[in-house]
Parts: structure tokens; sequence; C-alpha cells
């Protein structure tokens, strides 16, 4: 697997294309010896589910149209789609771009045991995947700088040591190659990295050291790609928001033009692409670039509206400060639509608009540097467009972060279908979906309605494993006390491997640790997520069949097959949290419960449970904690186990 310095690779087909045969028929004749043949001669099993799936994704391929691949663990449609998507790559001369649900799933996907190796080595195949993950997974040296100065942090010190010589000015451009990614720090907690990375708020089009920045070296890389591109949905979306703008500003896009998509888990698309749309401003934000635009010789009038504006700006801010419900429980805090907020966002509103429209005569008197001009420009067309949704009744879903440092107003638009119909799926080429569950017992409409999607392919097929002989589940009903103490004893009693724990939250998780590490002191080490970089915490845990993982963010798409996963616990149904985004959701849903807590806490709950049985040889128990008031959902809950449950009440 090439993951080195940028090198434009064009490889050659794993086939030979004659005259006599399309490219298709090829592809068909050689994927056909590939299942039947080559990956049975070399110990694999044949495996029904995945050939007719593998003959179901060449249509697609072949029609460039957008297909729905649902199929349970096991099918090995990962290494199906993989095949296909590598040859399409190679034969248009574009790489495929593979979009994880997470961030933290990426690393998941070119780890050693993972599809990608077993191809090269199966096939003796050498691909070209690289990665390109999202900003905030780099380093950013500004910040760096600014956190360094003000703390006697060693490990903060030992980042600065770390950095490569051409940061500090030394060595030609020659020198430079990618660095910077937070796996290269796997000793920095979640909140030491949030003082060091890449954040929406910092200004990397004015930055005087990005051309050693270890995120614009990271992306000259990935973007000379020859095979696949691994990216989230998040950064996916981001790519296709920004790339016109960065286009007009004489950027690149964030990824390049791509063969195919594959977005793994595709049913998690619709928030990523929520999450893109999203404007993120913090108090200072819009201060900082006014403060830089009057430092032009700009017209009288036009400094008196930038002082307006900063003056509203911060009436604004200290209003939805005043209407943020600061009791809640959820990192997102819920914003009332006051009358007075929706006033001051109104005028707001009018006096952006009106200092776009004199910027257009500043323009003309040359007065500003052009390429300055046009980011203001964009950043207050971002600015109008996230106001308008908020002022325009109930297109936004609006909610406020705070943080020591700064607060941060997030705006997100409720519904993207026709933004991702034209941005997206109008192209002509081919997207696959693959997930184990995309459909409402086989009926794709809801996800592709809320995607935008108006024609697609569909399949469905379920899981081969024999689940009544592998795995065991028992529901625990209980109060919180006697939860944590069942989960140690449960803990503390799995000698056949390493245990997995889910938590609902961040919160939950804290719990948790604080309430029941040390009652586990003799147990095996625990990992718990936040306290290193995840796939650093994956590979030990993988690699200590005795360990414990405990995580908030691992319910779809960690693999981790044979005895280092014996016992899957999760703590708590995991029902969607009382904040705006889902508030938003349920306020425009006819019966909350039945169209919006419930599927996606089945959905959630189906794929926690999915984490045991990763191969036909494992084997384990999965333990379900509910309450006494969970217990109006056991008859859903019980319908989606692939095995009968054991249900124990205290
Ligand atoms: S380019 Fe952006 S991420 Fe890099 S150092 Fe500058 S501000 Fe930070």
């Amino acid at each position: 697997m090439k993951r080195g310095r940028s090198v434009l690779t064009t490889k050659s087909l794993p086939f030979p294309l004659t005259g006599d045969q399309s490219f298709y028929e090829a592809l068909g004749d050689w994927i056909g010896d590939v299942f039947y043949d080559i990956f049975p001669e070399k110990g694999l099993e044949l495996r029904d589910e995945q050939i007719f799936m593998a003959f179901q994704l060449e249509q697609a391929f072949k029609k460039k149209s957008i297909m729905f691949a649902e199929a349970g663990v096991g099918t090995g449609k990962t290494l199906a789609y993989l095949l296909y998507t590598i040859c399409y790559a190679r034969y248009t001369g574009k790489p495929a771009i593979i979009a994880c649900s997470d961030e933290t799933l990426i690393e998941q996907l070119v780890k050693k045991t993972g599809d990608i190796h077993k191809i090269e080595e199966l096939l003796d195949l050498s691909v070209d995947v690289r990665l390109a993950k999202s900003r905030e997974q780099y380093l950013c040296l500004t910040k760096l700088d600014k956190t360094a100065s003000k703390t006697d942090d060693e490990d903060i010190d030992f980042v600065y040591e770390q950095l490569p010589e051409f940061v500090h000015g030394n060595g030609s451009m020659t020198s430079f190659y990618p660095y910077g990614d937070r796996k290269e720090y796997p000793y920095l907690d979640d909140d030491q990295w949030k003082s060091v990375n890449y954040d929406s708020l910092q200004d990397c089009l004015s930055c005087d050291v990005r051309h050693r920045c270890g995120q614009t070296l990271n992306r000259e890389h990935y973007r000379a790609a020859g095979d696949l591109i691994v990216c989230s949905h998040d950064f996916y979306m981001e790519h296709i928001w920004t790339k016109e703008a960065r286009k007009r500003e004489g950027q690149l896009p964030l990824l390049p033009e791509a063969s195919a998509v594959i977005f793994d888990e595709g049913h998690l698309l619709e928030f990523a692409a929520q999450k893109a749309l999203t404007y993120r401003t913090s108090l200072s934000n819009l201060a900082v670039i006014l403060d830089k635009l009057s430092s032009n010789d700009i017209r009288e009038k036009t400094l008196y509206l930038i002082d307006r504006i900063l003056e509203q700006h911060d009436q604004w801010f200290a209003e939805i400060s005043r209407q943020a419900d600061h009791n809640s429980m959820t990192e997102r805090l819920a914003i009332k639509r006051h009358p007075d907020l929706m006033t001051k966002s109104k005028m707001l509103k009018e006096s952006i608009d009106q200092l776009l429209e004199e910027l257009v005569f500043e323009s003309e008197l040359y007065v500003i540097d052009d390429y300055d001009l046009k980011i203001v420009e964009e950043y207050l067309e971002r600015v109008l467009f996230s106001l308008k949704l908020f002022v325009d009744d109930d297109g936004a879903i609006v909610w406020l972060e705070e943080s020591s440092e700064d607060d941060t107003l997030v705006i997100m638009p409720r519904l993207v279908e026709d933004i991702l119909r034209e941005e997206v799926f109008s192209k002509k080429i081919p997207y696959i979906f693959s997930s184990a569950t995309l459909s409402v017992k086989e009926d794709f409409s809801y996800l592709a309605h809320s995607l935008g999607i108006d024609q697609y392919d569909a399949f469905t097929v379920s899981s081969p494993f024999e689940y009544e002989d592998t795995m065991d589940v028992t529901i625990h009903v209980m109060d919180e006390f006697d939860k944590g103490e069942k989960q140690v004893e449960l803990l503390k009693a799995n000698h056949t491997g390493g245990s997995l724990v889910l938590f609902n939250s961040k919160g939950d998780q804290d719990l948790f640790q604080v309430g029941c590490s040390h009652e586990l002191s003799n147990r095996g080490t625990i990992y718990f997520e936040g306290d290193e970089e995840i796939s650093t915490l994956v590979e030990k845990f993988q690699m200590d069949s005795s360990s414990i993982l405990s995580a908030h963010h691992l319910w779809e798409g960690l693999d981790v097959p044979g005895v280092s996963l014996s016992q899957v616990i999760i703590d708590s149904l995991p029902i969607p949290p009382l904040d705006p985004v889902f508030e938003a959701k349920r306020n425009h849903v006819a019966d909350p419960v039945q169209q919006v807590d419930l599927p996606y806490m089945l959905l959630r709950l189906q794929q926690g449970i999915g984490r045991l049985i990763r191969t036909s040889s494992d084997k384990g128990s999965v333990h379900i904690f509910l309450t006494q008031e969970d217990l109006k959902w056991i008859d859903e809950v019980t319908s989606i186990l692939p095995v009968q449950p054991k249900i124990l009440q205290r």
C-alpha cells in the first residue's frame, strides 16, 4: 500500500484488455475468476451473497447509476465494491473516493488486517490509497505557536520538537513532506489536541506559513492518489459545499474529480450534508474580517457601515446568549426565537446586505486588493445565507456551543435534498451506498428522498452468519446503581477475550470512568475514547485480547475480529439526545417517537451489536442495559436482535 510522497501514478488494470472485449466484459470475467478461483485457492470461502452483490455492482458501474447496496455483516461487501472501484479508477484514470461515516473509521479501511491489504496480498496488487482526513485532524502551526507560548505542558513542547526541519525555514521545497496528522501525536488527549489543531475559525487563506503547514502538504499528497482516496462523509460534503468558492478564489477544490464515489454507512450521509452546510461563527470572527477590511483606504460611508455592523453583531451575539438554554444537558444549547432576537437578526442581515453592495463600488475604486476583497465577499455571503436561513421561519437549526475560549453560534439547514440533488447526484458517475441497513423493510424511499435521489437501483442481501450458534444476548433491566455493579462483574468475568463498552454520550462514558474504573484496575488495561488518538487506541485494544475498550463513537464501523472482542456491553439504549438537531427533526414529523427516535435508536443498536461477530468463527456475548422505563420498547428491541434474548430483571 502506497502512502509515501506525492507521485501521480497510472496503474494498469489487473486483467488484459483486448480489442474483442469491452472493459465491462473483461472486468466481469476477471471478477468471476477472483471469486470462483483465486480467492478459494487462497483459502477464502466462496460466498453466494458476495457474488450476487458483485454482479449487482457491475450494473451500477456500467450504467453510472446510484446503487443502494444493503448487505448484512459478513457478506464481504467492502471487498466486492473495492475490486470494482479500483479497476474503474484505473480504467478512467481518476481516483475513486470512499467516504466513511466517521473520521475515526478512515484508518480502519487501510489497517493491516483491512480489506485493501487483503486485496494487495491475495491478488498481488499494489493499491495506491491515500487518506484525506478532515482539516481538524491536522496540526495548525499558528495555533500551536499560540498555545506553546502560554503553557508549560511538556506534551505540547514535544509536538514542537517533532516538527520537521523545513517548518522552521530550513530546506528547500523539495524536502517538504506531509506531516501533522493527529495520528502522529497519539500521546495528546482530545483537549490537548483541540488546543493545537486546525478549527473552522482559522484563516488559512491569509496565513503566512500555509505552504509549510501539514494540512496543505497532506492535501497535495492525497490529491495525487492513483486508485483511492479515503475520506469521511463530513469532508466529502465540505468539498461539495466549498468547491465553487475555492475555484473562484483561485484555489483547488478540497478533493480532485472522482471516477466513482462510495458512501460507506451511507445511511448517515444526510447529517454530514447538513453539517457541511453549517455556518459556525464566534463573537470575534466577523470583527477580525471586518477590521482587516477597514484597514484599507475605503470610503467613509463604508467605514461607518462597518462600525454599525460590528455594533449590531455584538448586540446580536449578546441576545443569542440571553436566549440560549443554559440548563441544557447537551453541548448544543438551543436558542429561543424570541422577537428581540429576530428583530436584531433582521437588522444585521440588512446591514450586511448593504455592505455587500457597497463593496461593489469599492472594487471599482481599486483601493482593496482583489484577492482580499474576494475573501471578505465570500465570508459575508455565507453569513448572509445563514442569517437568511435563521430569519426565514424554520429553514434552520440553530444552537450555541460554549467554551472557555469563545462561544460559537451554529446555523445548520434543516433540509439538504435540493442541494444534494443539484450538486452531487446530478453527476453521471457511479455512486454506491453501502451499509447493513439502508432501508425500512427493503423500502429505500425514505433515504432516497432525504438525499434528493430520484432514480436508483437497490438490493438487499442478509448476513450469512449462523448467529444462533455464535452469540447470546442478555437484556438487563435495572437502575443506574445496580447497572455499574453488574457491568463491572461482567467485565471481570470475561476470560475469553476483550470487551467493548458502548455509551450513548461522552457524559455517560465519563460517569463510568469515574465510578467503575478503579474497580477494574486488576482486570487488565481499559482504554477510554478521548484519552488518545482513536485508531491508536483501537490498535492497542486489538493487540491485547484481555483489554477493555470504552467508547461513545464506535457503534459503527469498528471491525475487530477474533478473541480481541468477545463481549459487547451496551450501557443504555442509543436514544437520540434532546438537542436542537434532533428537536428540529422531531418538530417536523407527525409522530416524533415512531419517525425519529425509534428508527434512529434501533439502527444504532443494530450497528452496535454488529461489532461482535465479524467472521464465521467469532463467538461472544452481548449485554444490553435497559431501565424500567425503556421496557415500553422491549418488543421493538427484541425484534431487531439476531437471536432470542434472555431478559433479566432486578
Ligand atoms: S494554513 Fe491554516 S491550519 Fe495551517 S498553520 Fe495556517 S492557519 Fe493553521
